[in-house]
Formats: C-alpha cells, structure tokens, sequence
C-alpha cells in the first residue's frame, strides 16, 4: 500500500529519503519497469494547465517531491509530506549502495560530453558505479528508435534520464512498454551538477527551503519559469480555504 498526501490531485509519495531509497531497491527485485518523478511547484503547476503530464503523474510507481514548496504545500493542505527527497540526492543514494546492490546505470540526456564528465568525477571520487552506457539528450525523433536499442542492448538496471522537466517525464512515460530497464528516473540538471558544470545550492539554503533562491541568483531568465512557485502556494492556499477547487 503506497501511503500518498494528494495535492491538487496529484499523488505524491509520503516518503522519508530512506524510504524512497528501499522503495527504489525493491523495485530493482522485480523485473518490470518502473518510473520515478520527482516534481517540485513548477511541475506541480505545469501539471495543472497540462492533462498529460498530471496523467503520467498520476500513473508512476513513485513520485517524491523535489521541491521544499511541494513540502509546504502538503502542510498547508493537511496532509504533511515527510520530507523533501530530492532528486539529485536520491540518485546519489542509489549510487553509494550501486555496487552491494549490483545496480548498473545508463546515462541519458545533457549536452555532449557531460555525462561522460560526471560519469569520469564519480569515478575520481571512488564511487565505483558500473555504467553499461551514455547517451547525451539531443536527438531527433528518427533517432529514438535507436537510442531505446542502445539502452535495452546495454542491460542497464536503472535509466537516469536527464532531459529537463518535463521533457524527460514525457520521454519516459511514452517509451516506458519499449524501455527493458526495471527503473527509470526523471534527472533533471543532475548531469549538470555531476560534472562540475552547475552547482547546488549551500547546505543553508537546502535545508532552509532556499535551493529556488539561490537558483533564481545563478540563472535569472528562470525567473518567468519561478514564479509558479509563488502560484502554487498561493492555489493550494485558496483551496485549502475553499476558494478554489483542487
Ligand atoms: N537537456 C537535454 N535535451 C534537451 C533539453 C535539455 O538533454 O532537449 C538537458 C540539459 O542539457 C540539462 C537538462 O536537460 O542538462 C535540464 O536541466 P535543468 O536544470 O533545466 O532541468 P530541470 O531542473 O528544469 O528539470
């Protein structure tokens, strides 16, 4: 029985990091396919004017909230959510218990050239991950055919798909009868952050419920984008009040 807070009509998964960890494990023991999402207030809202991606949502086999506002917002509805489990932090989890576990990856999305950079600065920092293949996230749509092959060829256990939300939830919910590996994971900028090429934000601003301040600093033309954290409180607000329906 999977124990969910709905917000907006969106069931997100009441777990602690260490239990969306052995959630992941568990997954990896039966041998179907598995989606994760980690949503935070722009998807929550993105998901509200689009019917598909609240959908697909809807229908994962996990979705842990990325964001402290999707936290807050579980708060203001009553219905609190454990605790923030971030999507970066969750892979990382999975790759310190990779090797125990005999979990291999397949890096797909970014730019040219970074996920083999943060595949190489795993490997610099002793985290011996085994990584059966790599695949930057700039194709066209002939070329999907071939890169589902190259993942399914690879024997991958879990695919980290780094293409940007929600671009990557929609590839993986689309392809998810072709993929043959038991887990995949929506990543966004992980990639990014791996190899050196984007930073998190300090530990203050993480645990503080900051990481969208220090964001909104690094990359201000997110700013457009960001302000659907303040609507989102603001919504989930008028319907906890009984403004407006969920
Ligand atoms: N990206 C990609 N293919 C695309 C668009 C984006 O591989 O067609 C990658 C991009 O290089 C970056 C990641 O997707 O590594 C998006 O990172 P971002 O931090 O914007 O993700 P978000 O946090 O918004 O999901």
């Amino acid at each position: 029985m999977r124990n969910t807070a709905d917000i907006l009509g969106i069931p997100v998964d009441n777990v602690s990091m260490d239990e969306a960890l052995s959630k992941v494990k568990n997954f990896l023991g039966e041998n179907r396919f598995h989606s994760v999402y980690t949503p935070n207030s722009e998807i929550m809202m993105a998901a509200r004017r689009d019917p598909e991606l609240k959908k697909l949502l809807c229908e994962a086999d996990l979705l842990v909230p990325d964001g402290a506002g999707v936290v807050l917002a579980s708060k203001i509805l009553g219905r609190p959510l454990k605790e923030r489990v971030a999507g970066f932090d969750l892979t990382n989890r999975l790759f310190d218990i990779a090797k125990e576990s005999k979990t291999s990856f397949f890096f797909f999305g970014g730019k040219p050239g970074v996920a083999e950079e943060a595949v190489n600065n795993l490997l610099s920092r002793n985290i011996n991950i085994e990584v059966k293949g790599i695949r930057n996230g700039y194709f066209s749509e002939d070329e999907e055919d071939e890169i589902i092959n190259q993942i399914n060829s690879s024997g991958a256990d879990v695919l980290l798909v780094a293409l940007g939300a929600p671009k990557q939830e929609k590839w993986i919910h689309k392809n998810r009868d072709k993929l043959k590996v038991k887990v995949c994971i929506g990543v966004g900028g992980t990639f990014d952050v791996l190899a050196g090429r984007a930073t998190r934000a300090p530990k203050f601003f993480q645990e503080h419920g900051l990481e969208w301040l220090y964001r909104l600093y690094k990359e201000p033309w997110r700013f457009i984008r960001m302000m659907d954290l303040p609507r989102f409180i603001l919504l989930v607000t008028a319907v906890r009040i009984g403004l407006k329906k969920a």
